[in-house]
Order: C-alpha cells, then sequence, then structure tokens
C-alpha cells in the first residue's frame, strides 16, 4: 500500500515526528492536518494539509506547499533528505494516530443550472465589506463592475452561516452538490452549513455568464491566497473542480491568464475576452471552452515572474502544444518585467493614460 513499504517513513508517522497536527481522516487515502509552512486558517477546525497515505505525499491546498515524507521531515528540521532518511531509519514508528476513521458521505456535484441558481441566491444575501470593496477597486474595478461580477465577503460568524443556509433551504434551494456547503449532524437532527475564511467571494462564470463554482481571495497574505469554495471531505459536501472560467464575449482573440480575479480585471480594463485556469496545470477541457467563444487566436498571459519557473514554462508548452493541436493560432503575451500580472500591467498602463 505505502509508498516505502516502511512504517518509519509513512506520511502519517513521518507528520507525527514532525509535530504535525492530524485532524481527520478526509477520505480513503488522505488525512488532513493542520499546515505547518502557511500556519492553515484562524479557525482551528480547518486543516489545509492533506496526507496521502497511498502516495506517502503531503500537499497544503491552502499555501500550495506539496512533497513526499522525507521531504517533509527534511524541510521541518532544516535537514538534507538523506540525513532525514537516516534520522525516520532510526526511530521507532508512531502508531496509526487515533483519530476518527469513518467514510463520510460526500454527494456528487449538481449541475451548472443549479449551482448558478444557489450561488446567486447565496450571493444575494451577502454584503461586501469596505476593506474588500477597497482592495478592488485598488486593483482597477469599477464600482459598477464590482456590483456586476457579485463579489461578496464570506460569512464567518457561525450563526450568520445557519441563518443563510435556513433562509437558502426556505426558498426551496437544494443545497446538496452545492460546492461549499455541507452538513453538520448534531445528536438526532442535521443542520446546513458551508465553508468559510476571512475573505471574499470570486464567482467563476461560464460562456453563458452562470456562476460554475466560487474562489474565495484570502485576506491573510499566505503564500496561497485564493482557495477554492469546497465542502469535500464533509458530510453531504461537494469538492470544486477546477473550473475555467469565462470573462468577457466571444472573440476571434481570446486571452489566458491564470486566475478569476486576475481576469476579470483584466477584462475590464482592455475589453479583451479571458479564459481563466485555476492554476498553471488546470487546463483541461479549455479547448472546448476557446471553441465555444469562436476564438482563432490565444495568447497565454500568465504571471511575468513565473518566466523562470521551470514547471510553469512546461506546463505553458504543455498548453501551447494542447492548442496547437486542437486549431488554434498559440502566441505568448508578454509585458514589461516590472509589471507581475497582465492586470498590473494593464492598470499601470491605463494610470499612466490618464495622466498624458
Ligand atoms: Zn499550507
Amino acid at each position: 500500500m505505502s509508498n516505502y513499504n516502511d512504517p518509519r517513513l509513512s506520511i502519517l508517522n513521518v507528520a507525527q515526528k514532525s509535530k504535525i497536527l492530524i485532524l481527520r481522516q478526509s477520505s480513503k487515502e488522505e488525512f488532513a492536518a493542520r499546515c505547518p509552512f502557511c500556519g492553515d486558517s484562524e479557525n482551528p477546525h480547518h486543516a489545509h494539509l492533506m496526507l496521502n497515505i497511498v502516495k506517502d505525499a503531503y500537499h497544503c491546498t491552502r499555501c500550495g506547499e506539496k512533497g513526499y515524507a522525507i521531504g517533509l521531515y527534511a524541510r521541518l528540521h532544516g535537514i538534507s533528505n538523506s540525513q532525514a532518511f537516516k534520522e525516520l531509519m532510526n526511530m521507532s514508528p508512531e502508531t496509526t494516530p487515533k483519530i476518527e476513521i469513518k467514510h463520510v458521505p460526500q454527494s456528487p456535484v449538481a449541475n451548472i443550472n443549479e449551482r448558478d441558481k444557489v450561488y446567486r441566491a447565496f450571493l444575494d444575501k451577502l454584503t461586501l465589506k469596505g476593506e474588500h470593496l477597497q482592495n478592488l477597486i485598488r486593483r482597477g474595478l469599477s464600482w459598477e463592475e464590482i456590483g456586476r461580477n457579485l463579489y461578496k465577503s464570506v460569512p464567518i460568524v457561525p450563526q450568520e452561516r445557519l441563518r443563510i443556509c435556513q433562509e437558502l433551504i426556505q426558498e426551496r434551494l437544494n443545497l446538496k452538490g452545492i460546492p461549499g456547503f455541507f452538513q453538520v449532524q448534531k445528536e438526532n437532527h442535521a443542520y446546513w452549513d458551508f465553508y468559510s475564511d476571512n475573505g471574499f467571494f470570486i464567482p467563476v462564470r461560464d460562456i453563458q455568464g452562470r456562476i460554475q463554482g466560487m474562489q474565495i481571495r484570502l485576506d491573510d497574505d499566505h503564500e496561497r491566497k485564493y482557495v477554492w469554495f469546497s465542502s469535500r471531505g464533509k458530510l453531504s459536501g461537494t469538492g470544486a473542480h477546477a473550473w475555467i472560467g469565462v470573462h468577457g464575449v466571444p472573440s476571434k482573440i481570446v486571452l489566458v491568464t491564470e486566475g478569476p480575479l486576475k481576469a476579470d480585471i483584466a477584462h475590464y480594463l482592455s475589453r479583451y475576452t479571458f479564459v481563466s485556469v485555476a492554476g498553471v496545470d488546470a487546463t483541461k477541457g479549455i479547448e472546448q471552452v476557446l471553441k465555444e467563444l469562436n476564438a482563432k487566436r490565444v495568447y497565454i498571459a500568465y504571471d511575468m515572474d513565473l518566466k523562470n519557473n521551470k514547471n510553469v514554462q512546461k506546463a505553458k508548452e504543455r498548453l501551447e502544444k494542447k492548442l496547437i493541436q486542437a486549431g488554434f493560432e498559440v502566441r505568448t503575451k508578454t509585458w514589461e518585467e516590472r509589471y507581475k500580472g497582465i492586470d498590473d500591467y494593464l492598470l499601470a498602463r491605463k494610470k499612466s493614460q490618464k495622466v498624458v
């Protein structure tokens, strides 16, 4: 089962030897633990470090840190992998942590029309905090565009979350299969709740403008600033997919960038049509989206600071190849390196034009 076939090198043993707090088993293959790299969310019941017991690997869904068991021990102890291997082999293994090991029933994802309906009714009940509004204005969006795009602050007070869920249910909306929503079992009754963390929602739309899913822009400045609104691993919960966002109308020229908020801003500032991917490797199905948009020429506009990142370069080359094979004319969009994202570049250009 385990990658190394040695209990001393299993991810669960390594995590325990590294004083990582394991909270629960979230699926057959994964345990959820508190992430030592980003410190995890303020809520001590949240756990973003996924420990995969089949691959003996870890991956934080919050900050993106990932790797394998020996490397985890090495990193947290500031030693080399070979030293980590030696130390782990010289210690007797911990027993499997005594945490609830039960299979949590999940709900399959609801179809897009239902998701759109629930998310719209949900967002309609929320407000946008002043600090989040300021944040979005600083990024270059107008009041009107912020309203149109339905960005809303994530409610974090439990009573407020419960009230919102109750209202949605009273409106005959079905929360089952909607990523982000899940049930909480209390003695002999269950109630609905949703994933929350300090930040604001970014709805991710499809070509028809329907909300497919949502990302959350987290307030705390961690290495990872965006997470999906997801309830994977929770009772009656549903995981989010890496939905591809459409920002704009069908067009012969379409730009591809990483992150729906960046694409919203870049679209607003340039009026070009953008397609957003959640990560450089999350491009599954992008050809179909581009075809539906009638795209002929596609510009890949990933962040400039990713130029020297080998993995990003490889992912970009794979995307180029895939798009060329699908019949698109593919170009890379570049800009002055002092601007990280295409949104930063477009915003700077807009500001300078105002001055002239
Ligand atoms: Zn983390």
